[in-house]
């Protein structure tokens, strides 16, 4: 099965253009600009507090800009509440601690949203669900409940419950920060085939090998900007940036 539909191919998934956000007094982001390409894959890094999350939940609406603009596949971000639904629709998130319903089992947690916002028949809804907890290889914990899981095992649910939506561009905000060590692996092998199989995809990690070995493009922030932006083996061996250079130290 395919996991994303047919599209324009000239056409851009994101456009971010001179993005400007504040949380009260505090300017968040700085003019922010980022392009991304269907099928490409983007890693962004940098500190804590540097924007990332803000930047990418900017993308699907989970945090307002105040000035500057998003198209996500050619519908722009704006106060009409259809195109947030249009845009949210395109667009899959997982989240660093999983977001998973606790009370739901696996199966309901990934077959609930679609019958809910899809308005999927129940039955239908269980049938792609299954298929997607077999594509992140999980299928027999199907009737658990997510706190029965390891936590590599509850990331991959949110990753199967996003793809169950049908998404043209996946959004992940360091999806393998809270795991233990061990189940990183899982995690990041699954994220590897999805960006195989051709899906768009914005990373916020810190994960530098999966970012050499899948990004098209990695980009470096500190304090809301946009310091450095290269293809992977520029960025880790020759980067331009005094402060992408510190930052590279401190992490690897
Ligand atoms: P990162 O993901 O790079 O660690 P964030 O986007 O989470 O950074 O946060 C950027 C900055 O904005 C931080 O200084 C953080 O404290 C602040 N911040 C994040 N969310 C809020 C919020 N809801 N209200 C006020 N300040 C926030
Ligand atoms: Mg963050």
């Amino acid at each position: 099965m395919s996991i994303h539909e047919e599209r324009d191919v000239d056409q851009p998934a994101i456009v971010i253009r001179n993005l400007d956000k504040w949380y009260g007094n505090y300017h968040v982001l700085r003019n922010v600009d980022l392009f991304v390409k269907p099928r490409e894959r983007i890693v962004i890094c940098g500190p804590s507090g540097s924007g990332k999350s803000t930047l990418i939940r900017c993308v699907n609406h989970l945090e307002e800009h105040q000035r500057g603009e998003i198209i996500v596949n050619g519908t722009a971000l704006n106060e009409s509440l259809k195109n947030i639904d249009t845009i949210r629709r395109d667009v899959g998130m997982v989240f660093q601690h999983f977001n998973l319903f606790p009370h739901l089992s696996v199966l309901e947690n990934c077959a609930l949203p679609q019958i809910l916002s899809r308005r999927t028949r129940r039955k239908d809804a269980e049938e792609r669900a299954m298929q997607f907890l077999e594509r992140v290889r999980i299928p027999d914990q199907a009737r658990k409940f997510p706190g029965q899981l390891s936590g590599g095992q509850q990331q991959r649910v949110a990753i199967a419950r996003a793809l169950c939506m049908a998404p043209k561009v996946m959004l992940f905000d360091e999806p393998t920060s809270a795991l233990d060590p061990e189940m990183v692996k899982e995690v990041l092998d699954t994220m590897v085939s999805l960006a195989e199989e051709g899906m768009t995809m914005i990373v916020v990690t810190h994960e530098m090998g999966f970012a050499r070995r899948v990004a098209n493009r990695v980009v470096f922030m500190d304090q809301g900007m946009i310091v450095e932006s290269n293809v992977p083996d520029a960025f880790f061996d020759a980067p331009a940036n005094e402060r992408t250079r510190r930052f590279l130290q401190q992490i690897v």
